[in-house]
């Protein structure tokens, strides 16, 4: 790398790093540095050329966060405070762009106005091409139920079935899911659901992180309309979104998670469940968790 650059960038190369490392930042370089250039270079006598932004970004300076959480200059780079990668397997695996921080928690929205919030969010949403999963789209999924539900279900992305209607679990995971709300004692029209991704995945595979990332955000907004009492975060998708970090399901399941004012509970999603149905039985002491917050009693057995 340091063989193609001219002196003049060489000299404002060792002058950034010595700046760096003088904050203490050591680990922004993209590949481990070769000690013996960084001893050749220090043992070089050359001027400090100062500390314009924008030099900063073309000598390949930490990238920088954005306010909105995206992180913004050279998207060859990681984060400043990432650790170098350790391994040359490790350089194998691309960059992964990191989860949008959620937004700030918006003022609440009297229940009355919360339909007509919700229509403004799916008109803002559009005839979306802002990822590629509008490419194999036939509707968009929005979200379906009571705009000032108690209670939210977050799915991970329209399946075949949803696809084709516009309307989130209405297939076979989407029976399951009517049962779980039933034995609640609730009617699905009294709950909201809605999931990370609008759109289906091909072969309904689980988002890439851009498309959760880009869609995810609408889905922010959706909750801070509804403003839910207890959201439950169907699988390790809708987890991942919603708490800003990929974690064993194992590890989230069973508790309450504060969650912007609102209660978060994590369980398995209806699909697995389908495949997997001895987990039902884990799956109803989450939702009793949620039935206990909400002041539920399950209805008397016929
Ligand atoms: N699976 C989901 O995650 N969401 C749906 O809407 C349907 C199936």
């Amino acid at each position: 790398m340091a063989q193609s650059f001219n002196s003049a960038t060489r000299e404002a190369l060792l002058a950034r790093v010595r700046f760096y490392r003088d904050l203490g930042l050591t680990e922004f370089y993209r590949r481990p540095v070769d000690p013996a250039l960084l001893v050749q270079l220090e043992a070089e006598s050359i001027s400090w050329p100062g500390n314009e932004p924008d030099s900063m970004q073309s000598l390949g300076a930490p990238s920088i966060r954005h306010p909105s959480g995206e992180w913004v200059g050279n998207n060859e780079t990681q984060p400043a405070h990432s650790p170098p990668p350790s391994s040359q397997e490790d350089h194998a695996i691309p960059p992964r762009k990191p989860f949008l921080a959620p937004p700030e928690v918006a003022a609440a929205i009297p229940a009355g106005a919360r339909a007509a919030a919700l229509q403004l969010i799916r008109e803002d949403i559009g005839d979306c091409t802002r990822c590629a999963l509008h490419k194999g789209r036939n509707k968009l999924v929005f979200g379906d139920g009571n705009p000032a539900a108690r209670l939210m279900f977050v799915g991970e992305g329209p399946g075949a079935d949803e696809d084709a209607q516009g309307i989130p679990f209405v297939g076979k995971a989407g029976q399951l899911l009517n049962n779980m709300i039933a034995a609640m004692g609730l009617k699905r029209e009294e709950v909201y659901i809605a999931n990370v991704v609008k759109c289906r995945p091909p072969g309904n595979r689980t988002p890439e992180p851009d498309e959760g990332n880009t869609c995810s955000p609408f889905l922010f907004r959706q909750i801070d309309v509804v403003r839910p009492q207890v959201l439950v975060a169907l699988g390790a998708t809708a987890a991942t979104y919603l708490l800003g970090a990929r974690q064993p399901l194992a590890g989230l399941r069973g508790r309450v998670h504060a969650f912007r004012g609102m209660q978060l509970i994590v369980t398995y999603h209806p699909a697995y469940l389908l495949r997997d149905p001895r987990q039902k039985k884990e799956a109803w002491a989450d939702l009793q968790i949620a039935m206990r917050e909400l002041g539920l009693k399950p209805p008397a057995r016929s």
